[in-house]
This record gives structure tokens, C-alpha cells and sequence, in this order.
């Protein structure tokens, strides 16, 4: 069955057609600048050439129609017809505590993710656009909804409560959440399989470190903990977000500054993270490591006070499960730089294989023989991840 993963922002739109049962790619691209003028298709079918196109797309109907369209074009399409698709899977960025799993879409499932959309407020109503306008084009085909926050729902009540008034969680459920749950998962287990070991069996830690930057602790095939909390401000330094803070300098800031609370949540948001501490040398992490590398010295603080932030998580995590058998690094930063996860088995004492440490692009252990705690690097899937929640609820 072929398989229309669908991740939908508010001005742009990932998608990729996977063949649900080979696991293989078939096409991928992406609408961007949706409802803003200069929109454009970037469209590349499996083994052939990228497309860039210049699409008028009013509103994300249009972009699924301009999507559609390129996938069945009769030279470069990659399906005859629309009643191919079997089914779509939509990435939801936030289920609340509604969702410990994935779900057939339905008016009462959209109902319940319309009032997480406080929760979520930048994500969550651009999903609902998406999943409005592929019920539009294409009415018959059954959609799945697959959350981030779903992973995450197994923590125990102490883990995702904060030290506030508990009158707060029951007003208005703040409480952690957690995010990145498909790519957390889905690395979790493939730690597992790598190992050859029974995933309930073990203590792993997934580093998912990306633009976005989160680590979660997956005890017994089940997630325990998370950085990330109601929003996914909290947790590590990120690209641009601060991630953990004392609360009072908002206080400090905006009497000192004369700030309101959205310039101060601007700022956390984004003008903090490596971006902040490097003195806004760059949120990217290829510009902020060749600059480490040249010894330059914000970078050189930007990166040592990322890598600390991310170890003292690993040791909360290992405390939390009472050990740890292996750690991954996944997603942009910690699939691809040897640095930053030398730089972070260097404090926790753990040898790595130098070798294995460069590689690229394949699921690979990258500590030592023998070492009590595996290192890996797993190349996250998470529309793979999504394809195969999909399949499985449609099957
Ligand atoms: P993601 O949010 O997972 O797409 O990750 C994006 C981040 O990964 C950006 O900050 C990139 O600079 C970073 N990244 C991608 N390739 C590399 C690389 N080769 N070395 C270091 N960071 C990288």
C-alpha cells in the first residue's frame, strides 16, 4: 500500500509517498510560502530529478492540489491515479494528554485535536489545515493522525508534574508533554534492533538533537521522561530556543529591559539557544562547529555549554532508570557531528570508536567493543515512523 506522510506547517508542507510495505521512498517534496506571494513546489520522485516550481497557492488546499497534481503527472507522477493512495498519515505536533497513540481521523478526533490547539497554537491549527484540504481532494482515502506527544504519554504522573500549584494542572492541564515522540520511538526501538536485543529489556537514551533539541529516557520499551515540556522551549539549548532557565529572569529581564512578555518570549524563542550564547554568531550548528574548530571563542562557549546542558540531562536520565545500557545520537546535529558527540562521551567517561564515530547516514555503534554502555548514531525516519502507524491502523 502506498502511503501520503503529510507534515503541515502554516506556510509549508512536507510530504513524502512511501511504499508501506517495502519501506521504499517513492516521492518527496515540499510547498512553501503558502498564503504568501512567490509560493513554490519543490517536488523530486525516488531516483529522479528535483523540480522546483513556481505554484499559486492561496491556502494549503491549493498546496495539496498543486501536491497532488505533481504526483500523478503523466511524465514525471509516480501514480496513475489518486485511488493508489491508501492511505494518509498527518503529523500532529500536539494531542495533549487526549492521545497516547496513533488514530484513525474522524470529526470527533478533530474535535479533540481543535482544543489542544491552545497548547500548540503555531503547530496544531496548520495540521487541522492539512488534514480539511486532503479531505477535500480526495474524500474516500482514510487519514491517520500520529502525534508527537504520543511517545511521551506512558511518564509517570511525577515526571510530567512541575513544582505549581496542582490547581493549574487541573484548570488547564499544564504539565509536561514532551515532543519529537515519533522520532524518539522510532530510534528507540532501532537502538534495540541494532543491539539484537529484547527492546523491553532495555534502559536507553535518545539525544535527539536538531534545530530543535530534545532527549527522552525509554525504560522497557516505554518512555519515562523527557526534556521538552508543555512547549518545546524547555528542555536542552537548542538552534535558537534557551531551553532551561531560572523562571525570575523573566522578571529580571523585563524590569532591567523595560520588556514585555512576548518580546521576552520572542527572545527565548528566538534569539537564544547556540544562537544566544555564541554572541548571534549563528543558530546553525555546521557554522557554529568550522568556527569551533578555528578556535573561535563564542563558538568555542556556545558549543562546550550545548554539550553540557545534554550530558547533565543523560546523568538525570540514568539516575531516573536506575542505569543505562545504550544512548543514541539522532536528527541533524547528532547524526552528523563527530565533535559534539565526542565532545559529550568525553565527559561521561565513554570511549568511543573513532572510526565508527565519522560514519554517515547508517545505523552505527559508535563506542568501543565491550563498552558497558552503547553508544549509537540512528538515523532518525520519523515519516517512516509515520507510514508504519499508519499502515498498522488502516491495515
Ligand atoms: P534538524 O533540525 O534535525 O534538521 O537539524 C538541523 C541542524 O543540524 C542544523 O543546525 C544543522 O546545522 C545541523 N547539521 C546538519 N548537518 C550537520 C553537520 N554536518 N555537522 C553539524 N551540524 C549539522
Amino acid at each position: 500500500m502506498k502511503i501520503l506522510v503529510i507534515n503541515c506547517g502554516s506556510s509549508s508542507l512536507k510530504f513524502q509517498l512511501i511504499d508501506a510495505v517495502s519501506e521504499e521512498l517513492i516521492a518527496k517534496g515540499l510547498c512553501e510560502r503558502i498564503g504568501i506571494d512567490g509560493s513554490r513546489l519543490v517536488y523530486t520522485p525516488a531516483g529522479g530529478e528535483k523540480q522546483i516550481k513556481s505554484v499559486e497557492m492561496k491556502d494549503h488546499t491549493q498546496a495539496i492540489g498543486a501536491m497532488l497534481e505533481a504526483l500523478t503527472c503523466e511524465k514525471t507522477g509516480v501514480v496513475k491515479s489518486l485511488d493508489e493512495i491508501g492511505a494518509v498519515g498527518h503529523r500532529i505536533v500536539h494531542g495533549g494528554d487526549k492521545f497516547a497513540s496513533s488514530t484513525i481521523i474522524n470529526d470527533e478526533v478533530i474535535s479533540a485535536i481543535e482544543s489542544c490547539n491552545e497548547l500548540a497554537p503555531l503547530h496544531n491549527p496548520a495540521n487541522l489545515l492539512g488534514i480539511a484540504a486532503c479531505k477535500e481532494h480526495m474524500p474516500g482515502t482514510p487519514m491517520v493522525a500520529v502525534f508527537d506527544t504520543a511517545f511521551h504519554q506512558t511518564m509517570p504522573e511525577e515526571a510530567y508534574l512541575y513544582g505549581i500549584p496542582y490547581e493549574y494542572y487541573k484548570k488547564y492541564r499544564i504539565r509536561r508533554y514532551g515532543f519529537h515522540g515519533t522520532s524518539h520511538s522510532f530510534v528507540s526501538a532501532r537502538t534495540a534492533e541494532v543491539l539484537g536485543e529484547n527492546y523491553e529489556n532495555l534502559k536507553i537514551i535518545v539525544c535527539h538533537l536538531g534545530n530543535g533539541a530534545s532527549i527522552s529516557a525509554v525504560k522497557n520499551g516505554k518512555c519515562i521522561d523527557t526534556s521538552m515540556g508543555l512547549t518545546p522551549l524547555e528542555g536542552l539549548i537548542m538552534g535558537t530556543r534557551s531551553g532551561d532557565i531560572d523562571p525570575a529572569i523573566m522578571e529580571f529581564l523585563a524590569h532591567k529591559e523595560k520588556m514585555g512578555v512576548e518580546e521576552i518570549m520572542d527572545i527565548l524563542n528566538k534569539k537564544s539557544g547556540v544562537l544566544g550564547v555564541s554572541d548571534g554568531f549563528s543558530s546553525d550548528f555546521r557554522d557554529i562547529e568550522d568556527a569551533f574548530e578555528a578556535g573561535n571563542e563564542d563558538c568555542v562557549r556556545a558549543l562546550k555549554t550545548f554539550a553540557h546542558r545534554v550530558v547533565k540531562y543523560i546523568g538525570a536520565y540514568t539516575a531516573e532508570m536506575g542505569g543505562v545500557d545504550a544512548i543514541s545520537f539522532t536528527a541533524g546535529v547528532g547524526e552528523n557531528s563527530p565533535i559534539l558527540r565526542r565532545m559529550i562521551c568525553a565527559y561521561l567517561d565513554i570511549e568511543l570508536n573513532e572510526e565508527e564515530n565519522i560514519k554517515r547516514g547508517e545505523d552505527v555503534v559508535i563506542s568501543v567493543p565491550g563498552s558497558t554502555t552503547k553508544v549509537l548514531v540512528i538515523p532518525t525516519n520519523e515519516e517512516l515512523a509515520i507510514a508504519r502507524e499508519t499502515l498498522a491502523l488502516v491495515k
